[in-house]
This record gives structure tokens, C-alpha cells and sequence, in this order.
């Protein structure tokens, strides 16, 4: 008998998020009892900070949340938001040129939608993040993946760009610092990058979620805010997952043109309606009070990246590049002889250290698996430890 099931062929070409199927899979192993250390997704160990939480309690308190509220987000927290991104990027935001979704990921979900028609080209950096070609691909638009050299410290180039761009070319992705590189562009990158940005007539979609936690001398720099030209053609994405340990509540913000925010808010007015009123309250919170937890945290994830760092550079046939951002270590395994995925589940099978394959971030060449360091450093001890016991036991299938 036939099935009244039949799913859309937009969704063909998609394929699940490989690093929320990790991270379920090693949730599983370890609720069947076996000991699993999670590098997979990358996402804060630490619990919300203690002000945010009692800002959620306050307001549950003193009542009126759990109604819908205005799409785009409350009008206070669009205010904080562009009051802060006015200062990291040198520009006068207004609230009403932000608007306020479920995550980052919804932000740019949004984004792809209101952009993009079909065959219009989206560069992408490889390595890049899992859901970005995807989320173009869902948006009816075409991915044109730009792989990026170790040799360059993972950074697209300017030379780079120019020779993709096509007449169909839309905009560019720059994730910076880079998951899951950890690369962060120096200022003459950026400069490079914003001449051909004008160059070209391009959109930057620029893709700031781990713009706060850099390391070292590293520092973020902001396209955005090189000149008026590249700041208007300039999409900021952001949000408060990784920078206060808060990937479950939810809540990412866009800042753009008028047109385009608008253009979004009709497709979340249609859609999601608004973020959780209650994530939005604590935003306010995390946005607007002591900002400590973010040095404090920083100064952890810098710890652990040094330790990591370390012991992968400790096991023979492993290299690791120091990352310069966000929460990722990206080391090249290219000499154990075993592919970069299958590596990683066999890692994860026999050891229960969860990790992600290079090539779910588009690299072609196989060779570097990405392990997220925001963990603790009693696991990242045992699990390198017991990474590298795997590695001299065992030659690759
Ligand atoms: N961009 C990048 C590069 C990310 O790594 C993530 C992590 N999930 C996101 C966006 C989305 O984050 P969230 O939806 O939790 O705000
Ligand atoms: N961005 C994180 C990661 O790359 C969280 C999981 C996800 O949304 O992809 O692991």
C-alpha cells in the first residue's frame, strides 16, 4: 500500500545536523551508563550565570510574562542589543533595525528566506559551520563553498572571493572567530576582505557568535565597521548562547537594513512568532548587568585551549594550530592513517569521546577532526589520555 508520506523534495539535498546528532548519540551512551566525555557540540559547560537567573525569577514574580509579546522582541531588549552592537561596531543601530529569534541559527534561517532567490549564490568559507550551506539550500539558494588553507590560518582571502563571485552571487558568510577552526581574522584580512565586499556589490553576513571569546594577543575586528560602504551592506548576527552560557534559551539577534529586517519579521510573524518571553526577559540581563561571567568564562575556555592544545600536540602523528577563538580545537590527523569521520566514531565507540569528523564541515581533503574544549579540564585530561592510548592501540580500519 502506498504511503500518504511523501516529504517535500526541497528537502533532498538537506542532511541533519551532524553536530546535534553527535551530541544525542553521546547523550544516549552516556544514559545507558558508559562514560562519555562530549567534545561534540560546542556549548558552554558553565550553568547561566547566577544575576541572569535571579533577573528570570524577579520578573516570574512580579508577573505579566507568558503572553505573546511583539515578534521582533521586546522593545528593551532590541534597545540593549543595539546599544551594544553600536559599540562593538562603531555604528548608530536603532531598535527597530534589530530584530530578535530564536537563536542565531533561527536568525540566520530567517535571513537565507528573506534574501534569496532561487540559484542566488551564498559564499561560504569552508571549514564552516554544519547548518550553512544547508540553510541556503532550504532557502532555495545555492551554497559556493570557498575551501580556505591551513597555510592561512583557515582565513578566506580576498583573492579568494573575487574569483567566485559570479553574476548570481549574493553574499558572503564570515564567521569570525571561526567555528570550527578557531581562526579569528587579523585587521588586514578584514580590510582585504571589506575592498572586495564593495568591489563586488556584495552582502557581509557577518557571523559574530564568538566574537567575545578570543584569546592571546588575538583581538576581533568588525567589518562592519571599516567604512560606511561595507557597513551597509553589512548583516550582523549574534547572540547570547555561547557568551553567557546560554545555548538553551534561545535567543539570537540580527541587525541589518530596514527592508531586510522587516522582510524577516514577516517571516517570523508567519512562523515562530516571538522568542520566549521569559529568554528575552533574561537577555535583558545578560546584555545589561555585570559582565564578569564573560571574563570569567573566557579566562576558563583559554585554559582548557592551552591544555588541549597540548596533550593533542603530545600524541605522535597528531597536529594542532593553536586556535585563536572561540571554543575549538581543529587538529590535523592526516599522519594516523585513519579518515577524519571515521576516526571520530570509532573515537566515540571505543572510548566515549564524543568529537566531529572535519569533513561534516566541508573540507575536502579529509584529515582534521574538531574537538569543542568547553569542558572541563578533568575531562579534557582523561579524554586526551584516553584518545591517544586509542591511537597507539589501534591502526585505522
Ligand atoms: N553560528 C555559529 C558559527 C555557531 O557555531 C552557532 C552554534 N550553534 C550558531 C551560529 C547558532 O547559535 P544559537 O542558535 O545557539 O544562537
Ligand atoms: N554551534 C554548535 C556546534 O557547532 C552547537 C550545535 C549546533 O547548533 O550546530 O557544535
Amino acid at each position: 500500500m502506498s504511503s500518504p508520506i511523501k516529504i517535500a523534495s526541497r528537502l533532498d539535498p538537506i542532511k541533519p545536523s551532524i553536530t546535534l546528532a553527535v551530541t544525542a548519540k553521546a547523550a544516549k551512551l552516556k544514559a545507558d551508563g558508559i562514560d562519555v566525555v562530549s567534545f561534540g557540540a560546542g556549548e558552554p559547560d558553565f550553568d547561566t550565570p547566577a544575576h541572569i537567573k535571579d533577573a528570570v525569577r524577579a520578573a516570574l514574580d512580579k508577573g505579566g510574562i507568558g503572553k505573546y509579546t511583539e515578534v521582533g522582541g521586546i522593545l528593551p531588549l532590541r534597545k540593549a542589543i543595539a546599544a551594544e552592537l553600536s559599540a562593538v561596531h562603531k555604528l548608530d543601530i536603532a531598535a527597530e533595525n534589530v530584530l530578535v529569534s530564536t537563536g542565531a541559527k533561527h536568525s540566520l534561517y530567517n535571513l537565507f528566506m528573506a534574501l534569496l532567490d532561487p540559484g542566488d549564490e551564498v559564499l561560504i568559507p569552508a571549514p564552516y559551520w554544519v547548518s550553512y550551506p544547508d540553510m541556503v539550500m532550504l532557502a532555495g539558494g545555492r551554497p559556493v563553498v570557498l575551501e580556505t588553507r591551513a597555510e592561512d590560518d583557515f582565513a578566506v582571502t580576498a583573492h579568494q572571493v573575487r574569483e567566485a563571485c559570479s553574476p548570481r552571487t549574493r553574499a558572503i558568510v564570515l564567521n569570525n572567530p571561526s567555528n570550527p577552526t578557531g581562526a579569528v581574522y587579523t585587521r588586514a584580512q578584514i580590510e582585504a576582505l571589506a575592498k572586495i565586499v564593495v568591489e563586488k556589490d556584495l552582502l557581509v553576513i557577518s557571523d559574530d557568535i564568538y566574537r567575545q571569546l578570543v584569546y592571546g594577543d588575538a583581538q576581533y575586528h568588525s567589518i562592519a565597521a571599516v567604512s560606511p560602504e561595507v557597513a551597509k551592506r553589512t548583516i550582523l548576527v549574534d547572540g547570547v548562547s555561547k557568551t553567557y552560557a546560554m545555548t538553551g534559551w534561545r535567543i539570537g539577534y540580527t541587525a541589518g537594513p530596514l527592508p531586510l529586517i522587516k522582510a524577516m519579521a514577516k517571516i517570523q510573524g508567519q512562523s515562530t512568532s516571538n522568542p520566549t518571553h521569559i529568554a528575552q526577559v533574561a537577555t535583558i540581563a545578560a546584555l545589561t548587568g555585570p559582565q564578569e561571567c564573560v571574563g570569567e568564562m573566557r579566562k576558563a575556555f583559554d585554559e582548557r585551549r592551552l591544555e588541549m592544545v597540548k596533550l593533542l600536540r603530545a600524541i605522535p602523528n597528531v597536529k594542532c594550530r593553536e586556535p585563536k577563538g572561540a571554543f575549538y580545537a581543529f587538529p590535523n590527523v592526516k599522519k594516523t592513517g585513519w579518515k577524519a569521520k571515521e576516526l571520530a566514531t570509532a573515537l566515540l565507540d571505543n572510548t566515549g569521546v564524543a568529537t566531529i569528523g572535519g569533513p561534516d564541515f566541508g573540507i575536502l581533503g579529509e584529515g582534521y577532526i574538531r574537538l569543542s574544549y568547553a569542558n572541563s579540564t578533568e575531562n579534557i585530561l582523561k579524554a586526551l589520555d584516553r584518545m591517544g592510548q586509542f591511537l597507539a592501540s589501534r591502526k585505522a580500519a
